[in-house]
């Protein structure tokens, strides 16, 4: 039969995101969603919203949300740019910041997967730094690396290793050109860079509502940056899709990040609830990296990642492996509540003991 797909339909390997199995009902670990429910505020936003308005494209200027985004963040809304996902925003990056005949993109090897698929969708080459020994990040070698622009996961994904703000400060201010900080699990390590962004031109924050405000199903996210910033990612946006967060969702989402008081409360119960995990896991003859984010990388002394991966999933606890070099000895454990960790733990015993 004759191929109509164009070469990179044919050939790009994509994102492999994690299971959301249908099969039975999990315990469910990997995927890194937030075990507590979204703010009450938020389900009165949704319950409330007028539904005869649906018939009505989203405003495109989405003053609300953009104005809720920038009180909760302490910038103007001009700072700030949102869009179906936090991987939608960091797509765009890479169209926005990126010249497919530039210098590259520079990241870590082991950080969020998605960097690479996005720069072989765009056609944008890469300049990969290989984390240290101990899965930290050496900001110094990324600074040394002659690309275009760089992108840092902080805290960093699979591993969940954190950087201090006054470290991210000087590498911000040691590089002149693009510095992109996803910070996807920020809410559980508050050492956000947002306020430099009044001092740095060339720096991007991406954030999300999917795991610090527990509306992964919803599908938001944001950016804040010099307005200069901002206009370059709304005219690529504009180049493929001009309403990206649907009406509903900026309601919903205005009224959560309103609510800081509740989210401050959960969001201190996965830390607390991190912490025990931590503990537990060690206790069990795990290696657990130290982890700022809703998430444990660890690897068990005796047994392989992708089989401490079979043996919970066939007792009902979801947890991601990714069969990958450096990393295939770990897995990657969400936080859950305590009655979903307490399970984990107990999947671990019956079996490890
Ligand atoms: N950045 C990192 C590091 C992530 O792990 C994720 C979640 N997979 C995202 C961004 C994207 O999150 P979302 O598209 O749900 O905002």
């Amino acid at each position: 039969m004759k191929n109509y797909l164009s070469k990179t339909a044919c050939e790009i390997a994509p994102y492999t995101a994690g299971e959301q199995p249908a099969d039975r009902k999990y315990v469910k670990l990997n995927t890194n969603e937030n075990p507590y429910p979204p703010s009450p505020k938020a389900l009165e936003a949704y319950q409330n919203y007028d539904f005869s308005l649906l018939k009505l494209y989203p405003p495109l200027e989405m003053r609300n949300l953009r104005g809720a985004i920038a009180a909760a963040e302490g910038v103007a809304p001009e700072n700030v740019f949102c869009g179906n996902g936090s991987d939608e925003i960091l797509a765009l990056c890479f169209s926005a910041f990126f010249d497919p005949d530039g210098a590259g993109a520079a990241f870590a090897d082991v950080t969020y997967s998605f960097y690479p698929v996005f720069a072989e969708f765009f056609k944008i080459r890469t300049q990969i730094l290989p984390l240290e020994e101990d899965f930290t990040l050496d900001l110094s070698k990324l600074t040394a690396m002659p690309a275009q622009g760089v992108i840092v996961a902080n805290p960093n994904a699979p591993t969940g290793i954190g950087i201090p703000l006054g470290e991210v400060e000087k590498f911000v201010a040691a590089n002149d050109r693009i510095v992109i900080l996803d910070e996807a699990y920020m809410p559980f390590f508050n050492e956000s860079a947002v306020p430099l962004i009044k001092k740095y031109k060339n720096l991007v924050v991406v954030k999300t509502f999917s795991k610090g405000y527990s509306l992964a199903g919803m599908r938001c996210g944001y950016a804040i940056a010099d307005a200069s910033i901002i206009s370059g990612l709304e005219r690529c946006r504009d180049c493929f899709n001009s309403y990206p967060v649907d009406r509903i969702c900026q309601a919903v989402c205005a009224a959560a990040i309103a609510d800081k008081a509740y989210y401050e409360k959960m969001n201190a119960l996965v830390v607390a609830e991190r912490e025990r995990l931590t503990a537990a896991l060690s206790g069990l003859g795990f290696t657990v990296l130290p982890s700022k984010a809703n998430f444990v990388f660890a690897r068990h002394a005796a047994v392989a990642g992708r089989q401490v991966y079979e043996q919970l999933r066939a007792r009902g606890v979801l947890v991601r492996h990714f069969q990958k070099p450096r990393i295939a000895d770990y897995c990657r454990i969400t936080v859950g509540s305590r009655e979903e960790n307490d399970a984990l733990i107990a999947a671990l015993r019956d079996w490890i003991r």
